[in-house]
């Protein structure tokens, strides 16, 4: 991390990415609750297409996308393994967030290699040139996971959203780090229960 010439953080893009597919992955194939109601995850074609906006197709150019249940149930189970991590980070337990990170490594048959990308230009990955979509951005998420765990600033800004009846996750790369909750409804909610309960205790 390091502050540019107008205060703004600047952490590194690739990493960025990866996190914030590994919240989307976390969020859309994880059940629980989100924003206050109870969160199902879809099924069926539903369940690619929000595989789709987690992941967008230009972000993984280099993998084939084959959609399939077999493909689609790869990725929940990733997304179930980062959801471990990311409530350990939260909780500070970090035995546990390395343990998960090491899991998510082996699961995911991550590893580094030099790959040319576009125009020829030899390019460091994390999965192999033939990985399928689901093993290869698996294993991106959890390499950029392992980065932040291992002694990353970034570790301070993976959270779970602290808002009631919400468990939704999230990565903060604000200036101010100050994030707490996975979206603007959640800090919304939030924000009224307060008003509220100062108003005198009634709903
Ligand atoms: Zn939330």
């Amino acid at each position: 991390m390091s502050e540019g010439v107008t205060g703004q953080v600047v952490f590194d893009s690739h990493v960025v990415a990866r996190l914030e597919h590994a919240v989307a992955l976390v969020n859309a194939l994880t059940e629980g609750e989100a924003r206050g109601r109870l969160y199902a995850v879809p099924t069926g074609g539903e369940r690619w297409a929000a595989i789709e906006a987690a992941v967008p197709q230009d972000a993984t150019s280099a993998l084939a996308r084959v959609e399939g249940a077999g493909e689609a149930d790869r990725l929940a189970e990733t997304a179930r393994r980062m959801r471990v991590v990311f409530e350990a980070i939260a909780t500070q337990e970090w035995d546990a967030a390395a343990d998960g990170v090491n899991v998510l490594l082996r699961e995911t048959s991550a590893r580094p290699r030099l790959d040319r990308g576009d125009g020829g230009v030899w390019r460091l990955h994390f999965h192999g040139a033939n990985d399928t979509f689901a093993s290869g951005v698996g294993a991106s998420c959890a390499t950029a996971l392992a980065m932040v765990v291992g002694g990353g600033e970034l570790v301070e800004r993976l959270g779970v959203c602290t808002a009631g009846r919400c468990d939704r996750v999230y990565v903060d790369v604000s200036r101010n780090g100050a994030r707490r909750f996975c979206s603007g409804a959640c800090q919304s909610r939030v924000k009224a229960a307060t008003f509220r309960a100062r108003r005198g205790g009634g709903a």
